[in-house]
Protein backbone atom coordinates (compact mmCIF):
# COMPACT_ATOMS: atom_id res chain seq x y z
CA UNK A 1 0.00 0.00 0.00
CA UNK A 2 1.73 3.33 -1.28
CA UNK A 3 2.12 5.70 2.02
CA UNK A 4 -0.19 8.23 0.29
CA UNK A 5 -2.97 5.52 0.41
CA UNK A 6 -2.31 4.76 4.20
CA UNK A 7 -2.49 8.44 5.63
CA UNK A 8 -5.84 7.97 3.50
CA UNK A 9 -7.18 5.25 5.38
CA UNK A 10 -7.42 7.89 8.44
CA UNK A 11 -10.19 9.35 6.24
CA UNK A 12 -11.66 6.68 4.41
CA UNK A 13 -15.26 6.99 4.22
CA UNK A 14 -15.40 3.04 3.98
CA UNK A 15 -15.30 3.12 8.12
CA UNK A 16 -18.85 3.85 8.50
CA UNK A 17 -21.00 1.24 10.08
CA UNK A 18 -24.20 2.31 8.26
CA UNK A 19 -26.56 -0.04 10.76
CA UNK A 20 -25.40 2.00 13.30
CA UNK A 21 -25.19 5.38 11.50
CA UNK A 22 -21.70 6.18 13.06
CA UNK A 23 -17.75 5.89 11.86
CA UNK A 24 -15.53 8.69 13.97
CA UNK A 25 -14.90 5.92 16.61
CA UNK A 26 -13.83 3.23 13.65
CA UNK A 27 -11.97 6.03 11.55
CA UNK A 28 -9.95 7.02 14.71
CA UNK A 29 -8.96 3.25 15.20
CA UNK A 30 -8.35 3.41 11.72
CA UNK A 31 -5.71 6.09 11.75
CA UNK A 32 -4.07 4.86 14.81
CA UNK A 33 -3.42 1.97 13.12
CA UNK A 34 -1.80 3.82 10.30
CA UNK A 35 0.14 5.52 12.86
CA UNK A 36 1.47 2.29 14.17
CA UNK A 37 2.03 0.95 11.25
CA UNK A 38 4.21 4.20 9.63
CA UNK A 39 6.34 4.39 13.23
CA UNK A 40 7.18 0.81 13.09
CA UNK A 41 7.72 1.94 9.34
CA UNK A 42 10.29 4.77 9.96
CA UNK A 43 12.02 2.92 12.41
CA UNK A 44 13.20 0.43 9.87
CA UNK A 45 13.27 2.85 7.17
CA UNK A 46 11.45 1.06 5.54
CA UNK A 47 8.47 2.81 3.54
CA UNK A 48 8.10 -0.24 1.19
CA UNK A 49 4.71 -1.77 0.27
CA UNK A 50 5.23 -4.99 1.92
CA UNK A 51 5.91 -2.94 5.25
CA UNK A 52 3.33 -0.24 4.56
CA UNK A 53 0.94 -3.64 3.74
CA UNK A 54 1.02 -4.34 8.13
CA UNK A 55 -1.43 -1.78 8.28
CA UNK A 56 -4.03 -4.03 6.46
CA UNK A 57 -2.98 -7.01 8.65
CA UNK A 58 -3.67 -4.76 11.47
CA UNK A 59 -6.73 -3.70 10.42
CA UNK A 60 -7.98 -7.50 9.43
CA UNK A 61 -6.84 -8.30 12.92
CA UNK A 62 -8.72 -5.43 14.91
CA UNK A 63 -12.27 -4.92 16.17
CA UNK A 64 -12.80 -2.20 13.32
CA UNK A 65 -12.69 -5.68 10.81
CA UNK A 66 -15.23 -7.51 13.02
CA UNK A 67 -17.52 -4.54 13.64
CA UNK A 68 -17.71 -3.61 9.90
CA UNK A 69 -17.86 -7.12 8.86
CA UNK A 70 -21.53 -7.87 10.53
CA UNK A 71 -22.62 -4.70 8.23
CA UNK A 72 -20.90 -5.60 4.99
CA UNK A 73 -24.80 -6.15 3.40
CA UNK A 74 -26.54 -3.72 5.33
CA UNK A 75 -27.37 -1.18 2.46
CA UNK A 76 -27.65 -3.49 -0.05
CA UNK A 77 -30.56 -5.17 1.85
CA UNK A 78 -32.95 -2.00 1.46
CA UNK A 79 -32.94 -2.61 -2.26
CA UNK A 80 -36.08 -3.52 -2.87
CA UNK A 81 -37.57 -0.85 -0.36
CA UNK A 82 -38.09 -0.60 3.49
CA UNK A 83 -40.34 -3.57 4.42
CA UNK A 84 -37.56 -5.61 2.61
CA UNK A 85 -35.04 -3.31 4.25
CA UNK A 86 -35.95 -4.23 7.72
CA UNK A 87 -36.82 -8.36 7.26
CA UNK A 88 -33.35 -8.52 5.22
CA UNK A 89 -30.83 -6.53 8.53
CA UNK A 90 -33.20 -8.42 11.05
CA UNK A 91 -31.86 -11.90 9.42
CA UNK A 92 -28.21 -9.85 8.90
CA UNK A 93 -27.79 -10.23 12.64
CA UNK A 94 -29.25 -13.71 13.20
CA UNK A 95 -27.09 -14.49 10.73
CA UNK A 96 -23.25 -12.79 11.30
CA UNK A 97 -24.19 -10.07 8.44
CA UNK A 98 -24.87 -12.49 5.92
CA UNK A 99 -28.89 -12.19 5.07
CA UNK A 100 -30.27 -14.11 2.79
CA UNK A 101 -30.70 -11.72 -0.23
CA UNK A 102 -29.24 -8.48 -1.83
CA UNK A 103 -25.47 -9.55 -0.29
CA UNK A 104 -23.49 -6.78 -1.62
CA UNK A 105 -21.01 -7.92 -4.78
CA UNK A 106 -17.68 -8.21 -4.53
CA UNK A 107 -17.17 -4.96 -7.06
CA UNK A 108 -15.53 -1.94 -6.18
CA UNK A 109 -18.26 1.07 -6.23
CA UNK A 110 -16.69 2.17 -9.09
CA UNK A 111 -17.19 -0.63 -11.30
CA UNK A 112 -20.86 -0.85 -10.37
CA UNK A 113 -21.03 2.88 -11.98
CA UNK A 114 -22.94 2.84 -15.68
CA UNK A 115 -22.17 3.07 -18.61
CA UNK A 116 -23.84 5.81 -20.95
CA UNK A 117 -25.93 2.52 -23.07
CA UNK A 118 -26.79 1.13 -19.80
CA UNK A 119 -27.74 4.01 -18.30
CA UNK A 120 -29.64 4.65 -20.71
CA UNK A 121 -31.26 1.17 -21.30
CA UNK A 122 -31.86 0.91 -17.69
CA UNK A 123 -33.62 4.79 -17.25
CA UNK A 124 -34.39 5.84 -20.86
CA UNK A 125 -32.15 9.11 -20.50
CA UNK A 126 -28.63 10.20 -20.42
CA UNK A 127 -27.22 10.45 -17.25
CA UNK A 128 -27.25 14.01 -15.89
CA UNK A 129 -30.60 14.74 -17.11
CA UNK A 130 -32.39 16.28 -13.95
CA UNK A 131 -35.85 14.94 -13.06
CA UNK A 132 -36.17 16.25 -9.57
CA UNK A 133 -38.14 20.31 -9.47
CA UNK A 134 -35.86 22.22 -6.65
CA UNK A 135 -38.56 24.08 -4.36
CA UNK A 136 -35.84 26.70 -3.26
CA UNK A 137 -37.75 25.84 0.48
CA UNK A 138 -36.08 22.35 1.26
CA UNK A 139 -34.10 21.53 -1.88
CA UNK A 140 -31.58 23.58 -3.58
CA UNK A 141 -29.14 24.02 -6.48
CA UNK A 142 -25.98 22.57 -5.59
CA UNK A 143 -24.14 25.90 -5.17
CA UNK A 144 -26.57 27.42 -2.77
CA UNK A 145 -25.92 24.15 -1.04
CA UNK A 146 -22.18 24.62 -0.96
CA UNK A 147 -22.71 28.40 0.55
CA UNK A 148 -25.33 26.73 3.41
CA UNK A 149 -22.46 24.26 4.57
CA UNK A 150 -20.07 26.82 5.30
CA UNK A 151 -17.47 25.67 3.03
CA UNK A 152 -14.45 27.69 2.90
CA UNK A 153 -10.10 26.59 2.02
CA UNK A 154 -7.43 28.51 2.06
CA UNK A 155 -7.16 29.69 -1.95
CA UNK A 156 -3.81 29.78 -1.90
CA UNK A 157 -2.78 26.09 -2.59
CA UNK A 158 -2.21 23.11 -5.08
CA UNK A 159 -5.80 21.55 -5.56
CA UNK A 160 -6.68 19.10 -3.06
CA UNK A 161 -8.35 17.06 -5.91
CA UNK A 162 -5.91 15.57 -8.26
CA UNK A 163 -6.84 14.23 -11.98
CA UNK A 164 -4.14 11.55 -12.83
CA UNK A 165 -4.67 12.06 -17.01
CA UNK A 166 -7.12 14.99 -18.18
CA UNK A 167 -7.17 12.83 -21.31
CA UNK A 168 -9.08 10.26 -19.92
CA UNK A 169 -11.38 12.80 -18.50
CA UNK A 170 -11.79 14.72 -21.65
CA UNK A 171 -12.50 11.62 -23.89
CA UNK A 172 -12.95 8.15 -22.91
CA UNK A 173 -15.33 9.05 -19.94
CA UNK A 174 -16.98 11.60 -21.98
CA UNK A 175 -17.57 8.89 -24.34
CA UNK A 176 -18.36 6.00 -22.04
CA UNK A 177 -19.65 7.13 -19.37
CA UNK A 178 -20.76 10.72 -20.02
CA UNK A 179 -18.47 12.64 -16.94
CA UNK A 180 -20.62 11.26 -14.25
CA UNK A 181 -18.35 13.67 -11.82
CA UNK A 182 -20.74 16.17 -12.75
CA UNK A 183 -23.81 14.76 -11.39
CA UNK A 184 -22.39 12.73 -8.26
CA UNK A 185 -20.38 15.40 -7.14
CA UNK A 186 -22.35 17.39 -4.83
CA UNK A 187 -20.70 20.55 -4.77
CA UNK A 188 -20.43 21.64 -8.40
CA UNK A 189 -16.84 21.06 -8.37
CA UNK A 190 -16.41 19.37 -11.99
CA UNK A 191 -17.91 20.62 -15.15
CA UNK A 192 -17.36 19.94 -18.53
CA UNK A 193 -17.01 23.37 -20.18
CA UNK A 194 -16.39 24.21 -23.69
CA UNK A 195 -12.63 23.82 -24.69
CA UNK A 196 -11.23 27.58 -25.96
CA UNK A 197 -9.25 26.09 -28.42
CA UNK A 198 -12.41 26.32 -30.77
CA UNK A 199 -12.49 22.77 -31.22
CA UNK A 200 -15.98 22.30 -30.44
CA UNK A 201 -15.23 19.90 -27.58
CA UNK A 202 -16.07 19.89 -24.19
CA UNK A 203 -12.75 20.20 -21.20
CA UNK A 204 -12.95 19.31 -17.59
CA UNK A 205 -12.76 22.18 -15.40
CA UNK A 206 -12.84 21.78 -11.48
CA UNK A 207 -13.42 24.72 -8.69
CA UNK A 208 -11.81 23.06 -5.71
CA UNK A 209 -12.71 25.57 -3.10
CA UNK A 210 -16.11 24.48 -3.52
CA UNK A 211 -15.69 20.73 -2.47
CA UNK A 212 -17.20 19.51 0.56
CA UNK A 213 -14.93 16.48 1.02
CA UNK A 214 -17.30 13.71 1.03
CA UNK A 215 -14.81 11.95 -1.14
CA UNK A 216 -17.62 10.78 -3.46
CA UNK A 217 -15.13 11.31 -6.67
CA UNK A 218 -12.68 9.19 -5.25
CA UNK A 219 -14.65 6.57 -4.75
CA UNK A 220 -17.01 6.46 -7.63
CA UNK A 221 -15.03 7.77 -10.53
CA UNK A 222 -15.25 4.60 -12.98
CA UNK A 223 -11.55 4.95 -14.44
CA UNK A 224 -9.54 6.08 -11.27
CA UNK A 225 -8.67 9.01 -12.03
CA UNK A 226 -9.62 11.54 -9.54
CA UNK A 227 -7.41 11.24 -6.21
CA UNK A 228 -8.75 13.63 -3.04
CA UNK A 229 -5.88 14.36 -0.75
CA UNK A 230 -6.06 16.31 2.31
CA UNK A 231 -5.86 20.03 1.82
CA UNK A 232 -3.89 22.54 3.48
CA UNK A 233 -5.25 24.82 6.36
CA UNK A 234 -7.55 22.66 7.94
CA UNK A 235 -10.27 24.19 5.54
CA UNK A 236 -13.74 22.43 4.28
CA UNK A 237 -17.32 22.60 5.22
CA UNK A 238 -18.81 23.88 8.42
CA UNK A 239 -21.89 22.15 9.48
CA UNK A 240 -22.69 24.26 12.87
CA UNK A 241 -25.54 22.08 13.70
CA UNK A 242 -24.65 18.76 13.34
S1 LIG B 1 -15.04 15.09 -2.42
FE1 LIG B 1 -15.32 15.04 -4.66
S2 LIG B 1 -17.50 14.59 -4.96
FE2 LIG B 1 -17.27 15.26 -2.82
S3 LIG B 1 -17.63 17.48 -2.87
FE3 LIG B 1 -15.42 17.20 -3.09
S4 LIG B 1 -15.06 17.17 -5.29
FE4 LIG B 1 -17.28 16.83 -4.99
Amino acid sequence: MPASALSAAIFFPGMLNPSRLKGIHTAIKSGMLAAETLFEAHKKNDFSPSSLAEYQKRYDASWIHAELYKSRNFHAGFEGGLLSGLINSSLQILTGGRGFFNRRPHKADHEMMLRRDEYLAKYGREPGVKTVKLDNRYTFDKVTDVYKSGTKHEEHQPSHLVIADYDICNRRCTEEYGNPCQYFCPADVYNMVDDESGSGKKKLQLTPSNCVHCKTCDIKDPSQNIHWVVPEGGGGPSYPNM
